[in-house]
């Protein structure tokens, strides 16, 4: 059985659907045998996982890329193991390195993002391609030090996640990598959305928190602030 969602295109009228799946690692590894999930891998996700020492990261790895893959592949209506990534650099603009974009042998591409911390992983799936996507999820710790970090006030450590998680998310979507300058919010509200604005990108962005595990902050950040999120757990 195959998913195909049709590419619709951008109107100022349509709302856009992201799901995200949470992944909890540990179940899912146990679910799948691990030829069955090293099959579908890549050349340069082999490699990455060949570079892991412990065993706990490569199970984690190979969960994780599994469900990312089968819910790809779901989408563009192929096995997981024939969809591929292109690189784009939102900063740059220049293909080849950056934010991948993961895209069937047909040609067509999906706005997705990936994000792991701890026991869990979240995956955000955007409807619409042309409107991108970004997720971020952290186990919460005890005892950091906020103090360095100008895009949170240094309160209470869930809040001081949550506003780490809405950077990260913020800047994955737009895809300009790690920057010494944080998002900032314009204090435009859509909705949960806060409008934001991201470094060496032009455009607004939209970012809200995510429900989670207890003990996690998570975020999604989106190219649009008529964005309907929904929220489900990955089973293979
Ligand atoms: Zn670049």
């Amino acid at each position: 059985m195959s998913v195909t969602l049709e590419a619709a295109p951008l109107s100022p009228t349509r709302t856009v659907g992201v799901r995200i799946w949470t992944v909890a690692t540990a179940p899912a590894a146990a679910a799948v045998p691990y030829d069955e999930a090293y099959a579908v891998l890549d050349a340069s996700e082999r490699a990455r996982l060949a570079g892991m020492r412990r065993v706990g990261d490569r199970m984690r790895y190979l969960a994780i890329h599994h469900a990312f893959r089968t819910l790809l592949g779901r989408r563009l209506g192929v096995p997981a193991e024939e969809v591929s990534f292109r690189r784009h650099c939102g900063k740059c603009r220049e293909d080849g390195h950056g934010k991948p974009r993961p895209v069937g042998p047909d040609g067509r591409d999906l706005s997705a993002s990936l994000s792991h911390s701890g026991a869990y992983a979240l995956i955000a799936l955007s409807d619409s391609p042309g409107v991108e996507v970004g997720v971020d999820i952290e186990r919460v710790r005890p005892h950091m030090d906020w103090s360095a970090i100008p895009c949170v006030d240094g309160g209470r450590t869930t809040h001081g996640f949550e506003q780490w998680t809405r950077a990260e998310a913020l800047v994955k979507a737009a895809g300009t990598g790690l920057s010494r300058t944080p998002p900032r919010y314009t204090g435009r509200v859509f909705g949960a959305w806060r409008a934001a604005t991201v470094p060496h990108s032009a455009q607004e962005w939209y970012v809200r928190s995510v429900r989670c595990p207890d003990g996690y902050a998570a975020s999604v950040a989106s190219a649009s602030a008529d964005t309907r999120v929904s929220t489900a757990a990955w089973r293979s």
